[in-house]
Parts: C-alpha cells; sequence; structure tokens
C-alpha cells in the first residue's frame, strides 16, 4: 500500500509550510477585493421582487386576456385551468417570430407544453433570452434527437409501479404527471404524455404496501410529476398511510408549485402537512427572477409550519449557467427561508441538448462560492451517473497531497497550507 497520495498539484507551498498570507496584507481590503465583481453586478441580476414592476404590467395583461378577477389568479385551480398550451394564446403575451411559432407547434407535439398564468406573468417580455422564458416556451433546439428518454434507466429501477428505487434505506414515489408547467428540460418529459393523469388509488396503495413490507425503507419521497398536484384529501390520506409505517421516519415533498404555481401553497395544505411531521419539501428554483412576493408568502407559510425546505437547481444553459446568478440566487433563496441543497449537473436527455454545460462550469460556479459567500447559500453539485449509478458529488480539488503525517490543501484564496494529519 502506498504511503502517501499525491494529488494535482494547485500553487506554490510557502517554505515555511504555512499559510502564504503576507503580513503586511491589509486583509480587510483584501476580503471586500474578493467580492467586487459581484458586489458591483449584482443589482443588474434582478430577483422577481426587484423586477415587480415588470412583472404586474404583466400579470394585468394576461388577467385581462383571460378576463380573470383577483380572486381567480389567487386560486390555483383556475391557474391550472388556464395553462397556456396554444401558440396563439402565448403570441398575445410575449412577442414570437414567424419561426418560433412555427417551431412552438411542431415541437408541441413531441413534447407537451403547458404554463401556468402566474409563471407566463415572469416572462420579460423585453429580453428574448430570459431565463423564464427558456424554461417555459419551447423552442426548435427541442428537436436535437442527441441524448436519451430516460438517461437514468428509472424504468430499469422500479420494483413497483409508481416506485423508484436506486438507494438502499430511501425511494420515490410518483404519484401523478401534472405539473404547473411543464418545464423544458424536464428529466420525466417522457411521462408526461398527452393527457394530465394521477396515479389511482389501487396503484398508490400496491406502492405504500411495498414500502411497508420493506422495513428498511425510512425515507419515503412523493413526488411526480409535481406531487402538489395531488388534492388536499389525496395528500392528507397518503401521508396518514405512510405515517401508520412504523419505519418511515421522514417524508419528502418534490414539489416545484412555490416556483411556478405559488397559488397551490394554502392553508389548508398547509395544515394537512403539518399532522405528519417531519415532512421536508425540496422545491426547485432555477433563476432569481423566480423570486417573487407570491413565491416568497408560499415558501414562508410551508417554513412558519415548520417544514424545512431545501433547493434542487438544475444547472442550465442560458439560464443560471453563471456564477453571479447563482450566488444571487442562493443569497436570495436564504432570505425566503430556503436552503440551496443540490445543484444538478443537466442530465442528458432528449430534447433538452441546448441546456446542457461542461461540468467545468458548474465547479467554476462552486469555486466562486466558497469563501465569497455563507457556507448556507453553498449548495452540493452532483453528477447523476447514468443508468442510475446515483448521485456523485463534485467539488473544486482543494486537497493537493495526503500523507502518513502531513496533508496539503488550499483555501478559497487559492493559498496553499499544510495541517499535520496525525492522531
Ligand atoms: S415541475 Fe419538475 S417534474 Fe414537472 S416538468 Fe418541471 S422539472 Fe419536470
Amino acid at each position: 500500500m502506498k504511503e502517501a497520495i499525491q494529488f494535482t498539484a494547485l500553487g506554490e507551498i510557502s517554505h515555511s509550510g504555512k499559510t502564504t498570507q503576507s503580513a503586511g496584507e491589509d486583509r480587510f481590503k483584501v476580503l471586500k477585493d474578493s467580492i467586487r465583481d459581484y458586489e458591483e453586478i449584482k443589482d443588474t441580476i434582478k430577483t422577481g421582487i426587484e423586477d415587480e414592476e415588470k412583472i404586474l404590467w404583466q400579470k394585468k395583461l394576461i388577467m385581462k386576456k383571460l378576463n380573470a378577477t383577483n380572486t381567480e389568479w389567487n386560486d390555483y385551480k383556475w391557474q391550472l385551468r388556464n395553462r397556456f398550451t396554444q401558440v396563439e394564446d402565448l403570441a398575445e403575451i410575449i412577442q414570437l417570430t414567424p419561426e418560433e411559432r412555427e417551431a412552438i407547434a411542431v415541437v408541441g407535439k413531441t413534447y407537451r407544453y403547458a404554463i401556468s398564468p402566474y409563471y407566463m406573468s415572469l416572462i420579460d417580455p423585453d429580453n428574448p433570452d430570459c431565463p423564464i422564458r427558456r424554461q417555459a416556451v419551447p423552442c426548435s433546439a427541442e428537436l436535437d434527437d442527441r441524448g436519451e428518454l430516460d438517461p437514468m434507466d428509472e424504468g430499469g429501477w422500479t420494483p413497483e409501479e409508481l416506485i423508484t428505487r436506486r438507494y438502499p434505506d430511501r425511494l420515490i414515489i410518483k404519484v401523478t404527471n401534472l405539473c404547473g408547467m411543464f418545464c423544458r428540460f424536464c428529466q420525466r418529459r417522457r411521462l408526461i404524455g398527452e393527457h394530465d393523469t394521477h396515479a389511482p388509488k389501487n396503484r398508490l396503495i400496491k406502492a405504500i404496501n411495498y414500502v411497508k413490507e420493506n422495513k428498511e425503507i425510512r425515507d419515503v419521497l412523493i413526488t411526480g410529476g409535481d406531487a402538489f398536484m395531488l388534492d388536499d384529501q389525496t395528500i392528507d390520506w397518503l401521508l396518514s398511510e405512510l405515517r401508520k409505517i412504523d419505519h418511515v421516519e421522514i417524508i419528502r415533498f418534490g414539489t416545484r408549485t412555490p416556483v411556478t404555481l405559488p397559488q397551490r401553497i394554502t392553508r389548508d395544505l398547509v395544515k394537512i402537512l403539518k399532522k405528519y411531521h417531519p415532512i421536508y419539501v425540496n422545491t426547485h428554483f432555477n433563476s432569481p427572477r423566480e423570486i417573487t412576493r407570491d413565491s416568497k408568502k408560499a415558501c414562508e407559510m410551508l417554513a412558519d409550519a415548520g417544514i424545512p425546505l431545501g433547493n434542487q437547481m438544475v444547472l442550465l444553459n442560458g439560464v443560471n449557467n453563471d456564477k453571479y446568478v447563482v450566488r444571487k440566487l442562493n443569497q436570495n433563496l436564504l432570505r425566503i427561508r430556503v436552503k440551496p441543497y443540490y445543484i444538478f449537473h443537466p442530465k442528458t436527455v432528449k430534447g433538452t441538448s441546448h441546456f446542457w454545460v461542461r461540468i467545468e462550469e458548474g465547479l467554476e460556479i462552486m469555486e466562486s462560492l466558497r469563501g465569497r459567500t455563507s457556507g448556507m447559500a453553498i449548495p452540493t453539485y452532483i453528477v447523476n451517473g447514468p443508468k442510475g449509478l446515483g448521485k456523485t458529488p463534485l467539488l473544486p480539488n482543494y486537497l493537493s497531497y495526503i500523507g502518513k503525517d502531513k496533508a496539503v490543501l488550499r483555501n478559497w484564496q487559492g493559498k496553499t497550507f499544510e495541517i499535520e494529519n496525525i492522531v
């Protein structure tokens, strides 16, 4: 067995073996300077709250088109019934070139689209590259044939129809194919199909029985589609059944409703969830523009009910593959009580190649966060191994050497230092 492992050298090691910081350095000026670039740019990256005036203007336009009252707008069922599914309707709210109209019509035949009026109101009409538009509106790039419909081989990890199980002590139950908005990069776009369908009760019962029979399952994640698309009564029933199983310790929901349909987070829903603690909710903000007064209220209602909230961002070309955008997003998520949990490297799902990024971009973002913002604002960067090989974390390399009695590391500023590696 080798005595020492030598990693890629990352810089000079000081001769003293200590840190390379010089005594005369004005350390506070150095600290300020290290985030000067972000301080200069951050106000140009607007959250939805910071760009509220424009969003409210769009909301007014959409309400007029749909002849909607405020009560209707705030009703999630109305939002679902009135999702934008026709190119003519889209064209009344956002500018579309004839080529774009044609592409939407063609792509829509293969990959369904449906955008809640609320999420439509977030699209910046003055920005053809708006990150909201890119996530919601189909484009011709979706016809690129690269990738696979199920690169994670979820089908191969399905012991029971609604269940995906890749890990020893936890599993997911997919309860619906319905979502507030069908994201253009969705890893489960193959399941969206042509119609909205919830899993029938008899299949849910089979899934619950599987959990019952497998005593090592201590963590159940309810997802879809979007788990909160189930009605209150079904959520209540499902949670009560899962809570009857002694070995189920925690129950998690995967939902994008705080982002695409915040009206779904109602007092009644929160009241139901509260009965079955410990409940966790993982949501999915990808852009600072998605942080609006409505999404903030939705997250705060959940947090006030004692539900810890995590964010699973997907790294997407043209949406958030930018170190400043991610920093702004994560800092503002903490302000609405959502902990950045994961950054997922995009999966090679067919029809999503225009969202793909290189791993170097993800690593650069991780490098730019460490030290320059709160550790709470730094999620784990994950590459999902193909065919179900599982979540694999990636970090820039901070360890350059580890030996029998010492290790050499570098800090967030690139300064190298040694520590003793002894007990
Ligand atoms: S909300 Fe989630 S499941 Fe639904 S389309 Fe978006 S990414 Fe896919």
